[in-house]
């Protein structure tokens, strides 16, 4: 009779925290989101249901009938766990359904996960923060409520490295919003997609550049001077590579 909203990390199941992972063998039904991958769902027990509510462009699943599913799921059964990307908490709209289960009186406890806004850059050997470079960092979606567009003018003049989330599609304007503003063209940007997945790939260039990289999401935008550094382990790939 409670629903766990659990968040899954950016990709590989070995970043789920241990708690996570006893609930995904314990749990009789998961209500999972479209971003999470495969070697994740290896720790959901084979007797679980599986509720698929990804949402795509044109889908039919609102936010309120996931809101009313859940709440349904938990007068049914013991353990339900409601699994997102990354944290619950980082544009997971984990707020939205714990006030639908408050209001219907549906206990309910949330548990951390890696969010693909420090764990992707981290993947790219890029530190979000650095002494003496950056001393903050600001995790912004890119799009708000409605779909408008954050208004990036505002954020380029923080000195803060920005991690930007949901960003592909209007990388341009954001750009030049950015540019227009005041941050410099030349500022390092790196796009991190598929952090942690078998898809992952990091872009470096400079900012005036970020409207023509060939990119996809999901991925992570920063921008700021720690995106040209790469602090990854020198394997003995990266070795052979130089
Ligand atoms: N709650 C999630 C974020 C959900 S919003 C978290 O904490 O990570 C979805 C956005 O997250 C995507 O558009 C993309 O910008 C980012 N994202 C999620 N998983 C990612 C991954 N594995 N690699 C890069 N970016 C990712």
């Amino acid at each position: 009779m409670t629903v766990y909203l659990v968040g899954a990390g950016p990709g590989d199941g070995d970043l789920l925290t241990v708690r996570a992972a006893n609930l995904l063998q314990r749990a009789h039904v998961i209500v999972r989101d479209r971003l999470i991958d495969s070697s994740v769902l290896g720790y959901i027990s084979p007797r679980a249901v599986i509720y698929d509510v990804g949402k795509r462009a044109g889908e039919s699943n609102t936010q309120s009938s996931i809101n009313d599913l859940l709440v349904e799921l938990a007068s049914s059964h013991d353990t339900v766990v409601r699994l997102k990307g990354g944290d619950p908490f980082v544009f997971g709209r984990g707020g939205e359904e714990i006030l639908a289960l408050r209001a219907a009186g549906v206990a309910y406890e949330v548990v951390p996960g890696l969010s693909s806004a420090l764990a992707g850059p981290l993947a790219a050997g890029i530190p979000v923060t650095h002494r003496g470079v950056s001393r903050g960092v600001a995790i912004v979606s890119a799009r708000g409520e409605g779909g408008e567009l954050t208004d990036f003018r505002r954020l380029s003049r923080t000195g803060l490295t920005l991690v930007i989330l949901m960003g592909i599609e209007n990388r341009r304007v954001i750009v030049s919003q950015l540019i227009d503003g005041g941050l410099d063209a030349t500022t390092p940007v790196a796009v991190v997609e598929g952090a942690w997945t078998s898809q992952q790939r990091t872009t470096r260039a400079e900012l005036s550049a970020l409207g023509s990289l060939d990119v996809r999401s999901p991925a992570v935008i920063v921008v700021g001077d720690v995106a040209s550094f790469d602090l990854r382990s020198l394997s003995v790939r990266d070795v052979v590579a130089r």
